[in-house]
């Protein structure tokens, strides 16, 4: 457990350039990484192995920030284990997509998870900040 498995890496990208490159909210999957409110790490372009791992409800890894205080865009993404990982498992994490517009049956039909985990909500998405700031 906590072992560090991989950095995330790509191309370090601003929010602004991701908007125009992708529509993400319509695809479904991604290759991008929010690392902060300023910076995105695409991994479409350059990215490294990181970028196949899947999503889980039920994940057995974790992405962690190493933040820089003094450069926000010199943060990092590491890819950690939750447990112990048998040899062949895959491994996950939990991707907690949210995006700032309402989610319509649409939105929620092209981010369905199938991830096969008995706790499975079903969705890639969570609930947006303001949702989660919310509830009790
Ligand atoms: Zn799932």
């Amino acid at each position: 457990m906590g072992t560090e498995v991989i950095e995330y890496t790509g191309k370090l990208i601003t929010v602004a350039k991701a908007d125009e490159l992708y529509d993400e909210v319509y695809k479904g999957h991604t290759f991008l990484f929010t690392l902060n409110d300023d910076w995105i790490i695409d991994a479409n372009q350059g990215g490294n192995a990181a970028k196949w791992i899947n999503h889980s409800c039920e994940p057995n890894c974790i992405p962690v920030l190493y933040e820089d205080e003094h450069d926000r865009s010199q943060d990092q993404v590491f890819i950690l284990t939750l447990r112990d990982i048998k040899m062949g498992e895959e491994l996950n994490y939990d991707y907690g997509i949210s995006f700032d517009i309402p989610y319509t049956a649409r939105l929620k039909e092209i981010w369905v998870c199938h991830c096969g985990a008995p706790s499975c909500t079903g969705t890639m998405l969570k609930p947006m900040d303001h949702e989660r700031r919310m509830e009790p």
